[in-house]
C-alpha cells in the first residue's frame, strides 16, 4: 500500500512573513490527516523559517531545486548539505520550469538526484511531455527519456526514497488538466518501465505523483486512479484552504 504524497511547489511567490503564514493556517487544517505524506517547498529564502513553524506539525519541507557539489566555488547555488541543515526532507528537482527556462538537462537532473539522495533527502522528480511532444504521439517516447535518465544508476534502496512526479507542461498553470484516465494511463506506463531495472516489489512501492492544474475539484477524480499517488500542485498550494482541500481528497 502506497502511502499518497501531496506536496505543494510555491515556485518564485511568498515573502517569508507570507510563507509563515500560509503554513501556520496549513497545519492546523491539516493536522488530522495521517494518511497522506504532506509537503510544501517554499523559495530558498523562507525555507528557514517555515521549518521552525513547522515544528512538530505533520508538514514535510521541501526546496525546489539543488546543486549537486556539497560546498565550493558555485557562486549562486544551494548544496544539500545545506538543504539538510535547512530542514528539508525533499526536493524538487527537473522541474518543467527549470528545464524550460534554467537549461535542466536529463543528465543535471540526474546528477542532483544522487547528490540528494546522498545527503538524505528525498528527490522528487518531475516529467512530462510538451503539448507539441502530445501531439506529435510522442508522450511515452518523451516520459520515458525523462524518467530513465533521471533515474539512472539509483539502486532499488535509492529509488524507494525518490518520488516521480507526471506533469504534462501543457497542464502547468494554464487550467487545462489531464483527464483521470489520460494521466493514469501515463503511471501506469512510468511504473512498467521501472520494472525493467527493478523488481516487481520495488517498482509497485513507488509513488507517482499527477500535476498540472489540480485543483480541488478535480483532485478526487484524479487521486483516485490506481496508479496515482498524490499530487504536485503549483497554483492550488498557495491558499491554505485550497491545499487542504486536495490533501484531504488523498486521504482515506
Ligand atoms: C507545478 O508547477 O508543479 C504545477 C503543477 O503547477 P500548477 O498546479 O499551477 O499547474
Amino acid at each position: 500500500m502506497r502511502t499518497p504524497i501531496v506536496a505543494g511547489n510555491w515556485k518564485l511567490n511568498k515573502t517569508i512573513s507570507e510563507a509563515v503564514e500560509l503554513v501556520t493556517a496549513l497545519r492546523d487544517l491539516v493536522a488530522n490527516v495521517t494518511d497522506v505524506e504532506i509537503v510544501v517547498a517554499p523559495t530558498f529564502t523562507a525555507l528557514s523559517a517555515v521549518a521552525r513553524a513547522l515544528q512538530g506539525s505533520n508538514i514535510r519541507l521541501s526546496a525546489q531545486n539543488i546543486f549537486w557539489e556539497d560546498s565550493g566555488a558555485f557562486t549562486g547555488e544551494i548544496s544539500p548539505v545545506m538543504l539538510k541543515d535547512v530542514g528539508c526532507d525533499y526536493v524538487i528537482i527537473g522541474h518543467s520550469e527549470r528545464r524550460q527556462y534554467f537549461g535542466e538537462t536529463n543528465e543535471s537532473v540526474n546528477r542532483k538526484v544522487k547528490a540528494a539522495l546522498t545527503h538524505g533527502l528525498k528527490p522528487i522528480i518531475c516529467v512530462g511531455e510538451r503539448l507539441e511532444d502530445r501531439e506529435a504521439g510522442k508522450t511515452k517516447s518523451v516520459v520515458e527519456n525523462h524518467v530513465i535518465n533521471g533515474i539512472d544508476g539509483l539502486s532499488a534502496e535509492q529509488l524507494l526514497s525518490t518520488v516521480i512526479a507526471y506533469e504534462p507542461v501543457w497542464a502547468i498553470g494554464t487550467g487545462i488538466t489531464a483527464t483521470p484516465n489520460e494521466a493514469q494511463e501515463v503511471h501506469a506506463f512510468i511504473r512498467s518501465l521501472l520494472l525493467r531495472n527493478y523488481s516487481a516489489d520495488v517498482t509497485e512501492q513507488i509513488r507517482i505523483q499527477c500535476g498540472g492544474s489540480v485543483k480541488p475539484d478535480n483532485a478526487v477524480e484524479l487521486l483516485t486512479q490506481a496508479d496515482i499517488d498524490g499530487a504536485l500542485v503549483g497554483g492550488a498550494s498557495l491558499e491554505a484552504e485550497s491545499f487542504a482541500q486536495i490533501v484531504k481528497a488523498g486521504s482515506g
